[in-house]
């Protein structure tokens, strides 16, 4: 038996049980891979401990959320000393002053919101843009990918209302002529441009600076607003990747790294951007969300976030753009920035499980997303397994 039959042959039970009771015997789509990924078991720092003993490197990190890895000391106690205390409650808690007052010293916009999830995030953004602006359509990039919300997905994918395509206009990804000819004929009418900087679905290439300032430039100029997608590329600046690219946003979306773990989700803006959410102003926006800000996630976002100061953050993009520069040098297909790698090839679900069987796991996408939990071995056998993989499915 191969090593992929093994591991389906000892999940059997648990994917003939969940057949029954889930669509196709999963939750989250982006991690189904045929003929059924194995379950996971335990983490401990970089390893992940599989439901047949197999051992991996972790290099998905929950698809980049894990910054220091798993059940990392000081954000597990931070977690268990709250939870000990309570878990969510009718009241604000202190703990949202406080990440909030380190999000916008972080990230240098002064006002934030919490939610769930980076697709909560999103939402909230687009929101707050059009109540703010009191306009309606959102501008956004193919192929980029920002949750599942109706507004951003694809207009035409299943059980979409066919409605949506009238205020969301889709343009193709880095086309400076298409933007400014839309911008030109629509400009008045768009409330936001939302953009990832680096959009993972796209390759993970980060986009032009030229690009990135014309868009700034533009929403400027047509009093629309500039959303920066920053709930995967945080991690690759102290304030995000719009600070490496010099650009200030009326408006970020940040989720992943900053939950320490924990499902969040998070937006910052201009004050008067958000205005709009101020129950003590006019404030247009109700928006509340049972377990948005909840402290457990804070505790621990806020252990995970105060361990990844500049010298970390930079410490883990050394260590991605040298195992870039390795991989390059071997001819493997491989793009991102910092900390975040994709590996590309045209057998993705091939490449997952022959660097599985090789003890590294990646995103099923081919997502490398480094964590401050691997070590220069971690480092050297991830190397080396992507440089097996590619040998023997060459
Ligand atoms: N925006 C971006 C850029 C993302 O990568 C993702 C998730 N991968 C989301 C939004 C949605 O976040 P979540 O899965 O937490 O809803």
């Amino acid at each position: 038996m191969s090593f992929v039959d093994d591991i389906v042959a000892e999940s059997t039970n648990l994917r003939e049980r969940a057949v029954k009771v889930m669509p196709g015997g999963i939750t989250r789509s982006t991690l189904f891979l045929a003929p059924h990924p194995p379950y996971a078991v335990r983490g401990e720092g970089a390893v992940i401990t599989d439901n047949t003993g197999h051992q991996v490197i972790d290099c998905n990190n929950n698809y980049t959320s894990l910054i220091h890895g798993h059940a990392h000391p000081a954000i597990t106690s931070a977690a268990v000393k709250v939870i000990s205390e309570g878990t969510a409650f009718g009241l604000p808690t202190d703990r949202e002053v406080v990440f909030a007052e380190l999000l916008a010293e972080r990230v240098g916009l002064p006002h934030w919101r919490f939610c769930n999830s980076g697709t909560e995030a999103v939402m909230m953004a687009i929101r707050a843009a059009r109540a703010y602006t009191g306009r309606d359509l959102l501008i956004r990039f193919s192929d980029s990918y920002h949750g599942t919300s109706d507004a951003v997905v694809a207009p035409d994918a299943a059980g979409v209302p066919t409605g949506t395509t009238r205020d969301v206009l889709v343009l193709p990804q880095a086309d400076s002529a298409a933007f400014k000819e839309t911008m030109a004929s629509q400009g008045s009418r768009v409330a936001a441009v939302l953009i990832d900087l680096m959009p993972n679905r796209a390759g993970l290439v980060p986009v032009p600076q030229d690009f990135a300032g014309l868009v700034r430039e533009q929403t400027d100029r047509h009093g629309a607003l500039m959303i920066v997608d920053e709930v995967i590329t945080l991690r690759l600046g102290t304030d995000g990747l719009a600070g490496r690219y010099g650009i200030r946003p009326d408006l970020v979306t940040a989720a992943k790294i900053i939950g320490g773990g924990f499902p969040v989700g998070a937006v910052g803006g201009r004050a008067e951007v958000l205005e709009p959410f101020n129950p003590l102003g006019n404030g247009s926006v109700s928006w509340g969300g049972t377990f948005s800000a909840n402290p457990v996630t804070l505790a621990a976002g806020l252990e995970a976030m105060r361990s990844f100061n500049r010298t970390q953050v930079e410490a883990l993009n050394t260590a991605g753009d040298e195992l870039r520069a390795t991989l390059h040098a071997a001819h493997i297909p491989v793009s991102g920035l910092g900390s975040l790698l994709r590996l590309r090839h045209p057998d993705l679900e091939r490449l997952w499980w022959s660097l599985y069987e090789r003890n590294v796991m990646v995103g099923t996408n081919g997502l490398i997303a480094l964590s401050t939990a691997m070590n220069d071995t971690h480092l050297d056998n991830i190397r080396e397994a992507v440089l097996a993989a590619y040998q023997e499915l060459s």
